[in-house]
């Protein structure tokens, strides 16, 4: 069969991969003049710093079949990420535990006495969390809740923390222990030559097409006997049922001698501060060594027509809109849909890549079988 793919980031370019290796042909169309969509990586020209050009990607997974995978593309280096936040003028580990605990309550309690403090700040009237600010006052308690999440929160959402889903802050663990990893999966990683290494290998594969700088225009639906869409959902229907909400992000470059965070992250918890996070990006590769620094800061807004999408909302309204595209995707003939924005949900990368192999199973069986795929 020939499959036309719109979209060469991480779910594109493996079922891609996987839809070439069973022998189909595969076109893939990419819009931007790149492979690997927002995991993209370039030398920065003057400083030869690893850039991640949308923010900061760290591999971490606990699935084997998606590390062993990821694995096969490329060589990935042991790195544990850290994050650091400035909050009130003093700087705090995260994600919260041990360290930050007792620096925040100026105290010295071992684990056992962290986590009995803790639950008596924690509000134990909130049995299932409606939200991330119930999800917050259930785990925490509100003094570590407003210090570390709700101007965080608010400035990366733009909305108060009640108007989002709970699921957002169970991505992050409190730990009553000093360890300061952000991530706690058994595998985690950085591709020594950059995430866009990892997805060129990816495609190459003599059935693989890629037509970079070239959007998905209608007419293509109709060259390949299947689509695979992983551009925005609502884009693929023409927003007919109206948009669904994304968070962008603004980029703002900052260029010094030596060293200026002094680690890979620091996060700005504090609403006077307008952006969110500020990456160096040399400390993202910490093997590397170089002189100069290139950092970049983040702030978050809505997305408008034209601004590439980051974070889907998912709102009460969004949900609404959601199910109605859902309905209209489970109908569509000659048509998958797959990723981040193809399905509008918060994905990391393992996720994406673990569902982007199931979902070219799933094709290459409905082939072999002869039924609708
Ligand atoms: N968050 C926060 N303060 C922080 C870091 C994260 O309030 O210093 C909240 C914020 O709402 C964010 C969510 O926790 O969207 C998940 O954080 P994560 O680091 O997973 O966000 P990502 O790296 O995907 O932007």
């Amino acid at each position: 069969m020939r499959f036309g793919v719109a979209g060469a980031g991480f779910s594109g370019a493996v079922i891609a991969r996987e839809l070439a290796d069973a022998g189909h042909e595969v076109t893939v169309l990419e819009c931007r003049d790149h492979v690997a969509g927002n995991c993209h990586t370039e030398r920065d020209p003057q400083t030869q710093v690893l850039v991640h050009r949308y923010g900061p990607h760290i591999f971490h997974t606990g699935n084997e079949r998606v590390w062993s995978y990821i694995n096969r593309f490329g060589v990935l280096l042991p790195y544990y990420h850290r994050v650091r936040t400035t909050v009130g003028g003093r700087v705090y580990l995260l994600p919260v535990n041990l360290l930050t605990i007792n620096q925040l309550f100026q105290t010295a309690l071992n684990p056992d006495q962290a986590r009995a403090f803790i639950a008596e700040q924690a509000d134990s009237s909130i049995e299932v969390p409606r939200n991330f600010e119930e999800q917050a006052l259930k785990l925490m308690g509100r003094r570590l809740y407003e210090a570390f999440f709700l101007g965080y929160t608010r400035k990366q959402w733009g909305l108060e923390p009640n108007e989002i889903p709970a699921s957002v802050l169970r991505r992050l663990p409190l730990r009553f222990t000093y360890e300061d990893s952000y991530f706690s999966h058994p595998h985690q990683g950085m591709p020594r030559d950059g995430y866009t290494a990892i997805v060129s290998a990816i495609l190459d594969h003599p059935l693989i097409e890629v037509r970079l700088s070239t959007p998905y225009a209608a007419a293509d639906r109709d060259a390949f006997d299947h689509s695979i869409w992983t551009g925005p959902l609502d884009d693929w229907f023409e927003h007919r049922y109206g948009r669904l909400g994304y968070r962008t992000l603004d980029f703002e470059e900052i260029r010094a001698t030596g060293d200026f965070l002094g680690c890979a992250v620091m996060n700005y918890g504090d609403l006077d501060v307008p952006y969110t996070r500020i990456t160096e990006h040399k400390y993202l590769a910490p093997w590397e060594e170089h002189t100069d620094t290139v950092c970049i800061r983040e702030t978050s807004r809505l997305a408008g027509e034209g601004d590439i999408p980051y974070y889907p909302i998912r709102l009460a309204a969004d949900q609404r809109t959601l199910r109605r595209y859902l309905d209209a995707a489970r109908s569509a003939s000659g048509v998958t849909f797959a990723g981040r924005l193809g399905t509008y949900r918060y994905l990391d990368m393992d996720v994406t890549i673990a569902e982007a192999l199931a979902t070219a199973d799933r094709i290459l069986a409905g082939i072999d079988s002869g039924g609708r795929i």
